[in-house]
Parts: structure tokens; sequence; C-alpha cells
């Protein structure tokens, strides 16, 4: 495997980390290992690859290379700021393990971090199967996961103390659980701040980084243990597969525990899929570049429109969070929220005038993706309810794509001045 130097920028990492296999072909583009199983020069070779004794691949379920290949890529960029921060001459070692979505790499990691009795402590607005899984099949198992704001660090810290004090955990410890930005209210948390009152009470930390991509945002070099990803999203960047992938120094947590959850639970990715992550992660930096280009452009042209009452894009001056997205990202993504003064009506009238933005779920492709989630995805959730977690009437939510801007805002333009918006 090549060995980049801590110099290197994203681009180079996400061209060439974790390539450079031992196949016999020497293949210039790591190729598909598409198989179940691989085959034993002997009895006894079997034997040893089983008992630990010599490496090699089984079975795909466990281990394959060409799945193998994405985990070193995603672990060398999420790694990036931590190498360069501990420089040459202290290795720092990342590990990641892939994932059939991203939601069993959530799942997978939690299940095999908690126990019962455990407590997790997350926020409001977290991606909505991640809160469904935190309302229905973690407290199942006899996981108490309490919702906190986490806006500052006494308050966290007090938070803490009070689910200690009140026996919470009976005694045990927990994890903390943080999205940022969240889907789709692209709300921030502090990430510093969070890790460092988290491992002040000797909790694990494990943040989403689904939305910013390493590219923008390096949680693990900011104090995160455990990064999830779904690579659905922008790592694949393309819109052809469902992943997910965990990172983390944890190196013997990756490979023990968590392993073991994949291996017996199922949650691997495919070869296949793994493969087609491959061809996207290599241009995920360039592709970075032109969403935030073109979402900030998209968000600013939002903002002085009288259809609007409010839009929500890190990058812009006015957002609550744009003092903390400068100081903990290097770019400020390509989505955005915005509410349309006309409410449910005009948001469902203006999902019908769009023509280039693709009406659909799922974010982080190349093209334009724009959704109602009022009328789409929550439309069969009571309004009361789906309020409650700022799923307003109006709200639009839109993944900025990577066509021309100029092409984009003119479709907006149109679909606003037809739906009567
Ligand atoms: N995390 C975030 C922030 C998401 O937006 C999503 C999906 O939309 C997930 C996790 C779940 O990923 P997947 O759909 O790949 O299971």
């Amino acid at each position: 495997m090549i060995q980049l130097p801590v110099s290197y920028g994203p681009s180079s990492h996400a061209i060439h980390a974790g390539e450079g296999s031992d196949d016999v072909a020497r293949a210039h583009v790591a190729p598909i290992y598409q198989t179940s199983a691989f085959g034993f020069a002997s009895a006894e070779e079997g034997r040893r690859q089983f008992a630990g004794e010599a490496k090699g691949y089984i079975y795909s379920r466990w281990h394959n290379p060409t799945i193998e290949v994405v985990e070193r890529k995603v672990a060398a960029l999420e790694a990036m700021d931590l190498r360069t921060r501990s420089g040459d001459g202290e290795p720092v070692s990342v590990a990641g393990m892939a994932f059939s979505s991203g939601m069993a790499a959530i799942s997978s990691v939690l299940y095999a971090l908690l126990r019962p009795g455990d407590v997790v402590i997350t926020h409001g607005g977290l991606y909505g199967g991640t809160t469904e899984l935190f309302q229905t099949l973690l407290p199942q198992m006899g996981v108490d996961v309490r919702w906190v704001p986490m806006q500052s660090a006494e308050q966290l810290d007090a938070d803490i103390r009070g689910l200690a004090a009140a026996g919470a955990s009976g005694g045990r410890p927990g994890l903390v659980y943080i999205e940022t930005p969240t889907n789709p209210a692209l709300d921030l948390r502090d990430i510093a701040m969070v890790a460092e009152v988290a491992h002040a009470h000797g909790l694990k930390l494990v943040a989403d980084n689904t939305f910013a991509t390493p590219i923008l945002q390096q949680p693990l070099a900011l104090g995160v243990d455990f990064v999830v990803h779904s690579t659905t999203k922008y790592l694949n960047g393309h819109g052809t597969i469902i992943g997910g992938m965990v990172v983390s120094p944890h190196g013997e947590f990756i490979s023990g525990d968590l392993w073991h959850h994949r291996k017996l639970r199922g949650g691997n990715a495919s070869p296949f899929d793994a493969w087609i992550l491959n061809q996207g992660l290599k241009t995920l930096a360039l592709r970075m570049e032109r969403h935030c280009s073109n979402a900030l452009a998209v968000a600013r042209w939002l903002e002085a429109r009288h259809e609007i009452s409010a839009v929500r894009y890190p990058g812009l001056e006015s957002d609550p969070y744009h003092g903390l997205a400068r100081k903990q990202m290097k770019g400020f993504g390509g989505m955005i929220a915005f509410e349309l003064q006309g409410g449910l009506q005009a948001g469902a009238a203006l999902m019908d005038a769009v023509r280039l933005c693709s009406l659909a779920v799922s974010l982080g492709t190349v093209d334009t993706l724009i959704s109602h989630p009022a009328s789409m995805t929550h439309s069969m959730v009571p309004a009361e309810e789906r309020i409650k977690h700022g799923i307003t009437d109006g709200l639009v939510r839109l993944s900025v794509g990577l066509e021309d801007v100029d092409d984009i805002l003119d479709d907006l333009d149109r679909a606003l001045k037809r739906s009567g918006a």
C-alpha cells in the first residue's frame, strides 16, 4: 500500500490513499473482488487462517480487498488534520470499517459500544432514521436516550451532571452522539467543546460527519472518538449506492468489537458498492469545492427573494451558526434549508414546478435535489409533531449540485414564479 506523506493535500489523499493492492495483475485501478469466498492453497493453510496464524481472505462478510481499499481511503481522509498536527514523526493510526448503509454504520457502532443500562446523550434535530433508532430500538435494548441542547460547555456539563445525579445511567458510563450540521435544519454543534466536556465525564463521542465530509470538517482532530458517515451521500456523490462507514483512532475496537458486530449482524458493504464508492471518492475534494461555491451563490440569491422568509446556510453571515462554521469547517457545504412564506401549499407547488432540480430525497449528489418534507417525507406525521422537530409547513431542503449555477438559479426563479409561492 502507498504511504502518503503527511504534507499531501485532500485531493492526493482522495485519489491515492488506500490504493495499491497486492493484486497479481497489478491493476492500475483497484479491482472489484466480486466474490463471496476465497480459496485456500491447502487444508493446512485454511486451518492456519481460521486460527489467525496466517493472514488471508476467507469470506466477504468478514473481509474483502475491495472493501478494504475504501476503508483505508476514508480513514486516511478523516485522519488528515490529526496527522498534520502530530507531524511525520508520530504515526497516527486511524481505522475505517465499511457498512451496507449509513444506518448500519450508526447502529453497529452504537450496539458495539452500548450495554443495557447505558445512557446516550444527544441533541434534537438529528437525521430522522437516527432519531427513530434512538426512540425505538435503543430503548428496547435498555439504553436510555436523553436529548439536551449542547449549546454551551457550562450547560452541557450541568446536564450531564444532572443526569448522573438522577441516576439516569445507573452509574454506568454511556456516550455522547452529535450530528453537525444536522439534517435537515443545518444546526451546528461545537465539536471541540462537546468533546472536551464529554471526555471530562469519561464519555466517548460519536459524530455524524455526513453533511460536511472529511474535506470540510475533521472531527477526529477536534476530539471525536468515532466518526460515522452515510457514504450514500457526498462520499459516493453520484447517487449510485447505499453505504456507510465508521472511522476511529480506536483501532482495536474497530478490528475487534465493531468487526465482530459486522460479521455476526451482517451489515457488511458489497464489493461492487465499495468499488463504486472508490470512484466517487477520488473526486470528493473537487466536488466539494463546487458544491460549496454553488450553494453559497444559491443561498445568497434565495435570501433576497420576497417569497422566502428565512434561509439557513452556515455560509451566510446571517446564519446563527456562521461564526461556529468558520471556526470548525473549511467550507460551508452544499445543503440549504429555506422557509417559503406560502407554507404547505407553496411548498407542494414549488416541487411540481421545478425542472432541472430533481424531486427526490437523499442528498450530496452531482445533480441538485429538492424536497419539501411537509408534503413528502413527513406528510404522514401529525403537523404538531413535525413542527416540534423543526419540519415547518414551508420548509424546503435543497442539496445543491454541480450544475452551472445560473441554470440552478433560473430553474428556481421560474419555479418560484410559476408556483405562486
Ligand atoms: N446520517 C445522515 C446525516 C443522513 O442524512 C442519513 C441519510 O439521509 C443517514 C445518516 C443514514 O444513511 P443511509 O441512508 O445511508 O442509511
